[in-house]
């Protein structure tokens, strides 16, 4: 739910910042077709920037933020400093993949 209205969002900022820039050309008018393109492009390309960021925080980044922080993500407990990669707040128990994320250095340094 949270995830669709984020998407639902951004689709309306991205239509409301093509308006802006169809006015802004038309006001602009004056300064010729190379201008209009240049500014259309540069909106049109921190738009894709801008949603492309905000889908990917929307659709990957919650958990991986919570790891990186060194959390739990199930329970935003801070795992920080525990022996072992388990929550004792909810039992969360990490996987490999959750594991490098939280402690990199441990897992690049060591062999198999
Ligand atoms: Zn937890």
């Amino acid at each position: 739910m949270q995830k669709a209205l984020a998407v639902i969002s951004i689709v309306f900022v991205s239509l409301f910042l093509m308006l802006v820039a169809l006015y802004g050309a038309a006001f602009f008018g004056k300064f010729g077709h190379g201008f209009l393109c240049f500014v259309c492009f540069a909106l049109f390309l921190g738009i894709i920037i801008a949603a492309v960021l905000a889908i990917q925080r929307v659709f990957n980044l919650p958990e991986e933020d919570r790891l990186r922080q060194g959390h739990c993500p199930e329970c935003d407990y801070n795992m920080y400093g525990l022996p072992e990669l388990r929550c004792p707040e909810c039992g969360w128990q990490a996987d490999d993949r959750a594991a490098q994320i939280i402690r990199p250095q441990e897992h690049a340094s060591g062999g198999k």
